[in-house]
């Protein structure tokens, strides 16, 4: 599903975040919000999602003005940075929740349920643990549960803010190569937000540079490096060599 922002204000109090930005993204992309920290990155992302309210502005799910509908009806799935693994499930039933809380009506059938979640493990290599709890797993690992849960509803969006945030260097690097296959396997269009250029540079298809709540540049990762739009963001990815 394409998401399209138009003219997207935001403040808090004085401080504007979301500052006239204007965004397209293609059914299926996978898409880096990159900036400093401060630069509104989460904030876009939210009201993406339908968990803040713009000021003025319009965010268009496929085409259709998403404004107005209900954060549950919006189809999105997310993974944030602490992840939310509820401790008392069992792996295999923190996949499957979102899909046992679903109405009556459009819930599928325990072995619908078993299959969804069977698969989702697979693909994230940890089906061997879907007995365990949270708390026995490792932060990489919890992470690709917390993926693999967000995918068991089919969402036609998928929002991961700052994800791996919370990793060591290595285990960071692992999950990008998680999320991307991941991606590569469900074309689900994704946004997700990080502060590392590095990250954002390996693994999306377009880059969306953000600075002071405005858009610095958006373009493929090899356009915003080789062609940095402006100062900042020639001194933004500069900070990484
Ligand atoms: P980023 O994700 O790039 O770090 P955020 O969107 O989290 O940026 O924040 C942008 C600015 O908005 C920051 O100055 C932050 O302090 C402010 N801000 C974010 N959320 C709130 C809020 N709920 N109330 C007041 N200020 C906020």
């Amino acid at each position: 599903m394409s998401i399209e922002v138009r003219n997207l204000n935001k403040r808090f109090g004085p401080t504007v975040v979301c500052d006239n930005l204007n965004l397209d993204i293609p059914a299926g992309e996978l898409v880096a919000l990159l900036g400093p920290s401060g630069s509104g990155k989460t904030t876009l992302l939210r009201i993406i999602a339908g968990l803040e309210v713009p000021d003025s502005g319009t965010v268009l799910f496929h085409g259709e003005d998403a404004t107005n509908t209900d954060v549950r009806d919006r189809q999105v799935g997310f993974v944030f940075q602490h992840y939310a693994l509820f401790a008392h499930m069992t792996i295999f039933e923190n996949v499957a929740f979102g899909l046992r809380v679903r109405p009556k009506a459009t819930r599928p059938s325990e072995k619908q349920i078993r299959a969804k979640v069977t698969e989702l493990l697979k693909l994230v290599q940890l089906d061997w643990i879907a007995d365990r709890y949270p708390h026995q797993l490792s932060g990489g690992q919890r992470q690709r549960i917390a993926l693999a849960r967000a995918l068991a509803v089919e969402p036609k969006v998928l929002l991961l803010d700052e994800p791996f945030g919370a990793l060591d260097a290595k285990v960071r690097k692992e999950l990008r190569r998680w999320l991307r296959r991941l991606h590569d396997e469900m074309h689900v269009t994704s946004v997700f937000v990080t502060h590392d250029q590095e990250e954002a540079m390996e693994v999306a298809d377009r880059i969306v540079v953000m600075n002071e709540g405005r858009i610095e540049q958006q373009g493929t990762p090899d356009e915003v490096y080789d062609h940095p739009a402006s100062p900042f963001v020639l001194q933004f990815l500069g900070d990484v060599n």
